[in-house]
């Protein structure tokens, strides 16, 4: 594996390189990370992944500066899973100053846009420079970021943007928490509860499965409050048309519930598809 930190060195090995299969993360790499790269790596020529804890997408007093920098150990998971080339810029290699931003209308401003103001602005921007630099032919995103898959889903479909995007399953610790990088922050006592919102969705899904359109609120609003009451600061429970993040009473195909809540200090977040 090739560790590349600058667009010039970048450049001059992506000429001589075919198929690229590309993972953007911001690193402290798990086995959901590592999952996208081993699928990029038996889908493609090669595996790129890249590690930029992007400053752009953390709103004033989220948790940029204690994001998880665990740079080595990331770079030998990432070799063992399969990457051969890792692009790990600096801050201003990636030219934050710059004027020009991505703004996704209408699905990025509900849900995490809302409770996050700016983070898609900041996620779409950086993902198109990274989607420009390396020029892959195909992505991987896991759905464990279920509006940001729309959200890059749209911005690539509205620019033409020349890349084929994969979106992966979530994967999950043994009771069910979706993994996360976040996760370290969670005390032993939250780590103990965190699985709570997985199985509310679990739950939830199979309620909805014999309930009735009418019935459906009164499902939101119980599971809510049994995710209030397991000790969560609740910011959202939705079920959701998986393209327009609209709410929906009835079953439709690509339906999702979406979750998100803090536990302590700690934002989590999750989906389950109802399909
Ligand atoms: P992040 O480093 O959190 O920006 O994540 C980088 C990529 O890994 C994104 O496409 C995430 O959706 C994906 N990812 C994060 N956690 C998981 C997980 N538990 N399972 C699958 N993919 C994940």
């Amino acid at each position: 594996m090739i560790v590349v930190r600058t667009i010039e060195d970048l450049t001059s090995i992506r000429s001589t390189s075919a198929g690229i299969g590309f993972v953007p993360t911001m690193g402290a790499l798990h086995e959901g990370h590592l999952s996208l790269i081993r699928k990029a790596a038996s889908q493609n020529e090669s595996a790129w992944v890249s590690i930029f804890v992007n400053p752009l997408q953390f709103g004033a007093g989220e948790d940029f500066s204690k994001y998880p920098r665990t740079e080595e150990a990331d770079f030998e998971l990432a070799r063992s899973a399969g990457c051969s080339v890792m692009f790990a810029p600096d801050v201003a290699t990636m030219r934050l100053d710059s004027s020009t931003t991505v703004h996704v209308s209408k699905i990025a401003y509900s849900w995490e846009g809302q409770h996050r103001p700016g983070h898609f602005v900041g996620v779409a921007t950086i993902v198109l420079k990274l989607f420009n630099i390396v020029r892959p032919n195909v992505a991987y995103f896991g759905w464990k970021d279920f509006q940001q898959c729309a959200v890059i889903r749209r911005m690539v479909d509205d620019l033409f943007v020349p890349v084929s995007l994969e979106f992966c399953e979530t994967v999950r610790e043994h009771d069910g928490l979706a993994m996360s990088s976040r996760n370290r922050y969670l005390s032993a006592e939250e780590r103990a509860i965190a699985s709570l919102l997985w199985r509310t969705l679990a739950d939830l899904r199979t309620a909805l499965k014999t309930s009735s359109e009418e019935e459906t609120q009164e499902l939101l609003a119980r599971s809510s409050t049994r995710i209030s009451q397991g000790g969560f600061a609740l910011d959202y429970l939705a079920w959701v048309d998986g393209n327009t993040l609209e709410p929906i009473t009835q079953w439709r195909p690509f339906a999702r519930l979406i979750v998100a809540a803090k536990i302590g200090t700690t934002r989590l977040i999750d989906n389950l598809s109802t399909d």
